[in-house]
């Protein structure tokens, strides 16, 4: 037993049924990383449990051992992000968020920032007119966290600082090159044109000038093109696309 007790906060990720009434989930939780539990008799609606384990549930656990598949004997909610899961795209955007975010979490270190930053993802959703933007500065973010971050300023090969103009960004590279080390590229390199504007979304992600984005004219800007651009970045680091990306 540890000394604070067997006791965690977390986001359920995902949850299966098991025999006539229990539920197994996984937890990100804030302490011990990715974390699986049991929930005996949940499905009973007399349960303690009932209601509570279901994905995209903030909540607070108690358990009784630390097996790998420990038995929780209390839930508290937290959020449940019930405006979330009112709308079906947001709903799809979080699933993708959360799906994404455990194959980064870490089970040896503390991963509260994370989940923290996570959980904030997940509430901006309701509240911005631009989800994809949130989702592709969350993606941004994350990558950089891990040691995956893009070279956004100075060309890949020389080093040099990037002019203003229209640069081909690696995917297997994670960075552009500038004009005169274009030819320098191997020919199975997957090479994409950015514009000016879209090099101005990632430089404003990079420099963490949230302001600066909101007054870009995004209308004028591919978003999408963007969020692909991360989305194979990702899947370059992870090795796997991940499943719920398509529903985006
Ligand atoms: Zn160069």
């Amino acid at each position: 037993m540890k000394s604070k007790g067997n006791y965690t906060k977390g986001l359920i990720s995902r949850c299966t049924n098991y025999k006539d009434s229990d539920i197994i989930f996984t937890l990100l939780s804030e302490e011990n990383g990715v974390q699986n539990f049991i929930g005996r008799g949940a499905k009973k609606p007399s349960s303690r449990l009932s209601g509570h384990i279901e994905p995209i549930n903030y909540v607070e656990i108690y358990y009784s051992s630390n097996s790998s598949l420990a038995p929780v004997s209390q839930i508290q909610p937290i959020n449940s992000f019930i405006k979330v899961k009112s709308d079906y795209n947001l709903l799809m955007k979080s699933q993708y968020l959360v799906e994404l975010s455990e194959k980064f979490f870490s089970d040896e270190t503390n991963n509260k920032s994370q989940l923290d930053r996570l959980l904030k993802t997940i509430d901006e959703l309701t509240n911005t007119s631009h989800p994809e933007l949130v989702i592709l500065v969350y993606e941004y973010e994350l990558l950089k966290s891990h040691g995956f971050g893009l070279s956004i300023f100075d060309c890949i090969n020389c080093s040099k600082t990037l002019n203003r103009e229209s640069h081909y960004f690696s995917i297997n590279n994670s960075g552009f090159y500038c004009k005169d080390c274009l030819g320098e590229a191997n020919s199975s390199e997957e090479l994409i044109k950015f514009s000016i504007e879209s090099q101005v979304v990632f430089r404003s992600i990079e420099r963490r000038n949230y302001t600066a984005i909101s007054q870009l004219d995004l209308d004028n800007i591919s978003i999408k093109s963007l969020s692909e651009i991360l989305k194979k970045s990702i899947s370059n680091v992870l090795g796997v696309q991940l499943k719920t990306s398509r529903f985006l």
